[in-house]
């Protein structure tokens, strides 16, 4: 909720602006525990999506709440609804317009880059947690919904194995549903003919387990998605690992001891 108060991020307030100048919300949280996952898509009216997400996991039979189906069960169960305009920033409306003039110049962009946000959590009884949440990508028609907030694409949690939540081109990361392929990975051993594909030609059996399977989605992203995106991981000990072949990415994670580290 931090993050998407931030306007900083892709994600709650402050999000990117849809082709016809709203924003429009995805965002899932992920039980590894029990698998269920609660989502909610293309949302205008809520400032926090990630909670509305944690409510459908708590309270709904469903997985997956869009639109106005999804504001109306935010209003059922008391979270408070807001007015589309409050999300939208100067800086986003302001990028939208130069867009507009200028077909979507890579320029405009300048500023307003910043992605998703999401979150792995592992407490010290083995609850696995994971969520994503965004305003998705910018100048998208209205009604898109990319990887975000699917179970699989954008986010996964398997308590047996581990955590994973995506950022990155949502129509690639769909093609090779990566945060499952993440956690698929973690659960095969060295030598499985699944892990030696996902190895890099020539490379011996990986050090870092966490680590190699976020490189090796990466890698799969590039060559058979041919586009740019990344992700965040944590293993069922706790080992995080994050890869990304986007300009930047910007991650960090907290030490066993308590400490806070960001990623350099
Ligand atoms: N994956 C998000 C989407 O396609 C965008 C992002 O992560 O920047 O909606």
């Amino acid at each position: 909720m931090v993050m998407e108060d931030d306007p900083i991020f892709d994600a709650g307030t402050g999000s990117h602006l849809t082709l016809d100048g709203r924003v429009q919300l995805d965002a899932i949280l992920m039980d590894g525990a029990s698998l269920k996952a609660g989502a909610v898509a293309a949302v205008e009216r809520v400032r926090n999506p990630i909670r509305l997400a944690r409510c459908v996991l708590e309270k709904s039979k469903h997985m997956m709440l869009v639109g106005s189906g999804a504001e109306q069960f935010a209003q059922e169960n008391g979270l408070p609804l807001c007015k589309p305009e409050d999300l939208i920033t100067e800086q986003e409306r302001a990028a939208w317009l130069r867009c507009r003039e200028d077909s979507h110049a890579a320029e405009n962009h300048a500023g307003h880059g910043q992605g998703t946000v999401g979150a792995v959590a592992l407490d010290s009884l083995g609850s696995l947690f994971a969520g994503t949440s965004t305003g998705g990508t910018c100048c998208k028609h209205t009604g898109r919904v990319g990887d975000s907030p699917l179970i699989g694409c954008g986010c996964y949690a398997d308590s047996e194995w581990g955590g994973v939540s995506c950022t990155g081109n949502g129509e690639g990361i769909m093609k090779i549903v990566m945060a499952k392929m993440a956690v698929d990975l973690l659960a095969v051993p060295p030598g499985d003919p699944y892990e030696l594909q996902a190895r890099p030609e020539g490379s011996q059996a990986e050090v870092n387990r966490a680590q190699f399977v976020a490189d090796a989605c990466v890698r799969k992203l590039a060559h058979r998605a041919r586009t740019t995106g990344g992700l965040i991981l944590l293993d069922r000990d706790g080992n995080p690992a994050a890869a990304f072949n986007t300009p930047q990415m910007a991650y960090g994670f907290v030490e066993r001891d308590g400490r806070l580290r960001i990623a350099p």
